[in-house]
């Protein structure tokens, strides 16, 4: 078991997953003594909290073998012929930044297991005081360490990697809004008027676009407070999701058939959100004179899946995943107007409620988005 990495502030694309004592862990360790290497196999006998134990006796061994197999912690020995346990340490975190490892160092090395752990090992363990209990604790307190490192910096990287595609996508109609501004401007100043009307419908669709884009984005941010958790009627839920609706049913001339839903724990207001969510786009991603919409749901064990089936154009298989991503989309806004944050929405509620989220689709006809909730 190798420590997951946890979903962030904006981005729920990874679910948290951290170690924890009840998982076993994977060790590898490095040690040039074969009498310390007998002495960990029979400390470290695979149970509850060890799963596997493999051995490396010396440095270029044990980074050979943490490349092709990482393990969930490394027990290094500092000191080695060769490269002493800094160095392989060094060498470890080249290869993952995140490495969980504890140093072995000998009594009296205090200033070595400070050292070990300015330059990055999770933990330290004085060989001449070892006991198993000593050399678990270690483990597993290197492991969840390891573990929280490799989440907040994949939090990091996905915050990064979010406002980046932010920027971009905020750019678009601000380069709309000056561009044809600045037409404008010459239209008038020309004294030219017949392009003014299409450059004042473009300022207003970037401005639009730019609303669209705030509006959503301070939804998705605010979806990080507190949720309430409430018995709700997942039948009222969906009339008010189909209020809000409304306008584009009539517009579309959509149908939607609802079955008789059964209660949930959670937010009414964040549940009927994900339902507009999900019939929204099935109305919009559909060419169909007429499209259908289909909520139903069937129990499975302690949990209720909720299905919102539509008849339009479909998801390419390869993208079923990475929809629910921020920003995904499949289509330009000329084809399909959207912020793409709908779904990755959807799945931070879901994650909220304890549920999973997933789509079925088939290109040309339709696509089937089913979330779970946990029975009531
Ligand atoms: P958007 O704001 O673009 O609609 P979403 O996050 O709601 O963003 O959806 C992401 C992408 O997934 C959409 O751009 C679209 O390509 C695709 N998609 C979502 N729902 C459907 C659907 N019901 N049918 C077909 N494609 C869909």
């Amino acid at each position: 078991m190798l420590g997951d990495m946890g979903s962030s502030v904006f981005s729920p694309s990874i679910a948290p997953v951290a170690p924890t004592v009840t998982d076993p862990v994977d060790v590898l360790v490095i040690d040039d003594s074969e009498d310390d290497r007998d002495l960990y196999a029979r400390l470290l006998k695979p149970g509850v909290q060890v799963q596997t134990v493999d051995f490396a006796s010396d440095g270029e061994e044990g980074l050979a073998r943490y490349h092709d197999r990482p393990t969930d912690c490394v027990l290094l020995d500092f000191n080695m012929p060769g490269d002493d346990g800094l160095a392989v340490l060094e060498r470890l975190k080249a290869i993952d930044p995140h490495v969980a490892v504890v140093m072995m160092t000998g009594e009296g090395n205090e200033n070595i297991a400070v050292a070990a752990m300015k330059a990055g090992a999770m933990d330290y363990v004085v060989k001449d005081r070892i006991t198993a209990s000593v050399l678990l604790r270690a483990i597993v307190n290197a492991t969840e360490k390891a573990a929280l490192v490799r989440k907040i910096a994949a939090q990091h990287e996905e915050q990064v990697n979010f406002i980046r595609i932010l920027v971009h996508d905020v750019r678009a109609p601000l380069r709309g809004l000056t561009g044809f501004s600045d037409m404008l401007a010459e239209d008038l100043e020309a004294g030219t008027y017949e392009d003014v009307p299409d450059h004042l419908d473009m300022i207003k669709l970037s401005a639009t676009r730019l609303n669209a884009l705030v509006d959503t984005l301070a939804h998705y941010a605010l979806l990080d407070g507190k949720m309430a958790h409430e018995k709700v009627d997942m039948n009222d839920v969906v009339i008010q999701a189909l209020d809000n609706l409304r306008l584009v049913i009539d517009e579309r001339h959509a149908q939607v058939d609802v079955a008789i839903l059964p209660c949930a724990t959670g937010s009414g207001p964040e549940l009927a959100q994900l339902l507009q969510n999900l019939i929204g786009n099935g109305i919009k991603y559909n060419d169909r004179v007429a499209p259908t919409i289909t909520i139903s749901v069937k129990s499975d064990g302690d949990e209720q899946i909720f299905v919102v089936e539509d008849n339009g154009i479909g998801i390419p298989e390869a993208k079923l995943t990475a929809i629910f991503r921020p920003f995904e989309r499949l289509w330009s806004r000329d084809v399909y107007e959207g912020t793409g944050l709908g779904l990755a929405i959807c799945r931070k509620i879901i994650e909220r409620h304890d549920g999973r989220i997933w789509c079925e689709s088939e290109v040309g006809s339709g696509s089937r988005f089913c979330f779970t909730l946990p029975a009531v």
